[in-house]
Parts: C-alpha cells; sequence; structure tokens
C-alpha cells in the first residue's frame, strides 16, 4: 500500500501520515505486518539505493548467517551507496526518507527496559480525518462527548462550529468506505479501530463535514460528509 502511494507520487506527508497510523500497535498486540510496514521507511531501497543484508559469522553452522539487518551497500571501490532505479526507489531522497523515519520516531517513547513503543493515538475512529466544512474554516473536528465538534472556535476562529453525532457520521462514512471497497469488507469486520482509521486515512484525501440545517434536523447522510477519496480526486 506504502508503495502504491509512493509510486502514484502521494506527498510525502501523506505516506508518513499513513505510516504513523500503522506503526501504532492494536490493544491486543499482534498485527505482525504492523512491524514490517513500519521498517519499510528504514529500507535502504526506500531510498533508491541497493540494500546489503548484514551477516555475521555463525560459529555452530560454520558458515555466515544473514542477520535481520539491512544497510545501504556501498562501492568497496568509491565507498559512497548506490542509487538504483526501479519501483518505490527513485521517488524518496535520502533527505526526505529521514525525514519520513524522524517523524515515525517522534511519535514513538523510549520504554524503561529500552524498548521503543509508539505513541497511542486517539481511539476514536474519525479523530483528525474530519474537517468542518464551514466557508473560510476547514478546522479538525474532534470527539466531544457524542459529537464530532469543529475545533475552530477553540481556537479563536469565528466558525460558528460545525458539529455531528458521532454515530451518524461515523455510520456514513463507514458505508461510504465499504460501497466503494467491498474487497475490505472482511477485513473491516476484523479489524480494531487503529486498524480502521489506517484503512480510512489511506482511502480519504479529505472528509468535510458540513453544518447542519439547523437544530433537531437528522442526519442526512448523503449532505453532511464530503469525502475526497484518494483515488478520483472527486467528492463522492
Ligand atoms: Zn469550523
Amino acid at each position: 500500500m506504502i508503495a502504491d502511494e509512493a509510486l502514484a507520487g502521494k506527498p510525502l506527508v501523506r505516506i508518513a501520515r499513513m505510516l504513523n497510523e500503522h506503526v501504532i500497535p492494536s490493544p491486543r498486540g499482534g498485527l505482525r505486518q504492523v512491524g514490517s510496514l513500519s521498517q519499510l521507511p528504514r529500507a535502504p531501497a526506500f531510498a533508491g539505493l541497493l540494500p546489503e543484508t548484514e551477516t555475521v559469522w555463525d560459529t555452530r553452522l560454520g558458515r555466515r548467517k544473514y542477520t535481520s539487518v539491512v544497510r545501504p551497500y556501498r562501492d568497496p571501490e568509491t565507498g559512497r551507496p548506490v542509487a538504483v532505479g526501479e519501483g518505490i526507489v527513485s521517488i524518496v531522497s535520502i533527505e526526505e526518507q529521514q525525514r519520513i523515519v524522524a517523524e515515525i520516531e517522534s511519535r514513538t517513547q523510549v520504554r524503561g527496559d529500552g524498548v521503543k513503543r509508539p505513541v497511542r493515538s486517539p481511539a476514536h475512529l474519525l479523530t483528525g480525518l474530519l474537517r468542518c466544512a464551514v466557508e473560510g474554516c476547514g478546522a479538525r473536528m474532534s470527539r466531544n462527548g457524542a459529537s464530532y465538534v469543529c475545533q475552530g472556535v477553540r481556537l479563536g476562529h469565528t466558525c460558528p462550529g460545525a458539529r455531528a453525532m458521532a454515530v451518524r457520521v461515523e455510520e456514513a462514512v463507514v458505508n461510504a468506505f465499504l460501497a466503494r471497497n467491498p474487497g475490505v469488507a472482511t477485513l473491516w469486520q476484523r479489524s480494531d479501530v487503529l486498524r480502521r482509521r489506517a484503512l480510512l486515512t489511506a482511502a480519504a484525501d479529505r472528509i468535510r463535514v458540513t453544518r447542519a440545517e439547523g437544530r433537531g434536523y437528522r442526519f442526512d447522510a448523503a449532505k453532511r460528509p464530503r469525502i475526497v477519496w484518494v483515488q478520483d480526486g472527486s467528492p463522492g
């Protein structure tokens, strides 16, 4: 998925955001895939460098064996890493790779025993994904009680503040997402909220929520969330 994003020329912030979603473990632990995905940006090939797997001498086996450490291969003549130009590689420069890794590092904290743990992210499905669609606002909406609320007011803007019942807006977004991606329905069912957030983050470029027409109106799933999907760039 990340390779796809990079190949499609998605901005790196977006890829980094996706990676941030992926390095967060499920509350029950597990998700092996998470570890390997978070390792990907550290791989030399991600920055277009020829990788080399480090080996160590195994005295018991009497031969060299591969370790899990992968580093850029250095040309013995020049001492410099060797650039390769296939697939994902030529898209991300070394500097950009370092930025992405730094972005991920900033979201991890070191535990007492020295093991790095990702910082937990909010557990609500749409926190950070919803934006207020009131003209000139565009502030994030965050969960407040049973609703997602425009943060513009708190940030000192003059926005009247879009606000939506969490259950309703989540249902509308999920229905739209699964209607477009019927293949992931089973995965969705099996996933926890953090994994679901990752799936939505990868699929939706922007989810804006318009203001309700008035108090007491029934939430209109067809009108209030305006979703711009990654693939087509058109409102869905
Ligand atoms: Zn607003």
